[in-house]
């Protein structure tokens, strides 16, 4: 059997509070400037693996930012 090469594993920081719950907003599809944080750099959304968000502002902030790019406020793709 090969051994297989590990590579080291990346270490992602996870914050244990939803920001959302943390800052008493709801993501809304008017205000960018926290959906932005949530969106990757070829503007997908980020896994809630990956961000720490709650379930519920999870879904929310998923159908916000869809809202968002409808209106052309924030991209599909990134660059
Ligand atoms: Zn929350």
């Amino acid at each position: 059997m090969a051994v297989r090469k590990k590579f080291p594993k990346r270490k992602i920081t996870v914050p244990k509070t939803c920001y959302f719950c943390k800052e008493k907003v709801e993501p809304k599809y008017s205000d960018i400037v926290p959906l932005q944080k949530f969106v990757s750099s070829q503007g997908k959304i980020t896994a809630r693996s990956r961000n720490g968000i709650c379930a519920k502002h999870q879904r929310r902030l998923t159908s916000s930012v869809k809202h968002a790019r409808h209106l052309a406020l924030l991209p599909f793709v990134g660059q």
